[in-house]
């Protein structure tokens, strides 16, 4: 079986750290947790906060991008930067990991296309067209609208994106901004860490008018691990306890001065309480929002991303990569066949991916 995650936040911990040949104590991701955890494919995003001016942005990714290079190169026997679904089945055979990039949040390129295709050849395979706010490109399930969907820009580059094989990510984007990428898109479309509206309220999960529209698109959506994604009764516990501006403020002092040890023990503290917060999601959870997709989307639509290491808790049960195959037992247990979970592993996505990438000019 093929294990694909297709979102975790990796590169912004290389910049506080992270040493990913050791397996930390600390820490969603790393490569002894990989290698435990059966992960074939991982999907590295290149994080940028959406109050960064767009200069910053565009140096923020650079700067995680040459970090994740760096640690590629460091680690040559572990993984490799990979590009395409044939690569990475061939590093399968190799014994190494495939690292695929992505990139989350599109103000890195400003509102220049050429930095769109500069991106893609450096190895980006997808981009989430916004993070927490609206950008350039369209507006954001978070805060205000600006566009009412994708901005003129915005449709730019949807249509480069198509032109270029790149897939377009539409987790953290507006309803709005959603339909309009459905309606201009040649290709399918993803959601590379999104859960299930249905399930859960929270403005990020997908309803189920979008799971079906993803779905008729030939798309696929990989269900989300965040516990505030999943659970309305534990976004209530969150909620009354208080700890959610405090997480914020917290993790912003220690992005802020990362390589401070007592910035990054406050930030543990913080996850500590988090995790001890009542009606905390299990691994159930996520195989509910599974169901639920494969109910809705069919089961050649549905599949994982994690947003390991950018969330501040974990479902119990999924305390990093090296558990993830515990998602795959539980469907086991439900009855899905061997074929059924090897699709929501990384089947579905793998096929989405060739099929973006299948253009005329290879991209550029
Ligand atoms: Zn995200």
């Amino acid at each position: 079986m093929f294990v694909l995650d297709s979102h975790c936040d990796v590169p912004s911990q290389l910049l506080r750290g992270r040493d990913l040949s050791k397996d930390n104590v600390r820490g969603h991701v790393d490569f002894p947790k990989l290698r435990r955890g059966g992960v074939d494919a991982s999907f590295f995003a290149l994080y940028t906060p959406a109050w960064f001016s767009p200069d910053r942005a565009t140096r923020y990714a650079l700067e995680m991008l040459a970090a994740v290079n760096d640690a590629l190169a460091s680690n040559p026997g572990e993984a490799v930067l990979t590009r395409t679904p044939a690569e990475a089945l061939k590093n399968k055979e190799k014994g190494l990991i495939s690292i695929f990039l992505g990139m989350e949040n599109g103000s890195p390129i400003q509102k220049s296309l050429s930095l769109l295709r500069l991106f893609k050849s450096l190895g980006v395979s997808y981009m989430t067209l916004t993070h927490n706010k609206y950008n350039e490109i369209g507006d954001s399930a978070a805060g205000i609208a600006k566009w009412g969907g994708l901005s003129p820009f915005g449709k730019e580059v949807v249509a480069e994106m198509n032109r270029i094989g790149m897939m377009i990510d539409i987790a953290h984007v507006s309803d709005r901004t959603f339909f309009d990428c459905i309606a201009l898109s040649k290709k399918p479309i993803v959601s590379t860490h999104s859960s299930c509206r249905a399930l859960c309220r929270h403005r990020r999960n997908l309803s189920d008018e979008m799971l079906r529209a993803l779905s008729d698109k030939g798309g696929v959506c990989q269900i989300n691990f965040y516990p505030l994604f999943l659970s309305d009764r534990f976004a209530s516990s969150l909620d009354a306890s208080g700890l959610d501006p405090i997480a914020d403020k917290v993790e912003n002092q220690w992005q802020a001065d990362p390589l401070n040890p007592k910035k990054c023990f406050k930030w543990y503290a913080v996850q500590d309480s988090l995790a001890a917060l009542d009606f905390r999601p299990s691994v159930k959870d996520v195989v509910d929002h599974i169901d639920h997709a494969v109910k809705v989307a069919g089961i050649d639509h549905v599949g994982i991303g994690s947003d390991f290491d950018g969330i501040n808790v974990t479902p119990s049960g999924l305390e990093d990569v090296s558990k993830i195959g515990s998602v795959f037992d539980e469907m086991k247990k439900r009855g899905y066949s061997d074929s059924e979970i090897e699709k929501v592993a990384g089947k579905n996505f793998l096929r989405v991916l060739s099929e973006v990438q299948d253009v005329p000019e290879r991209g550029l």
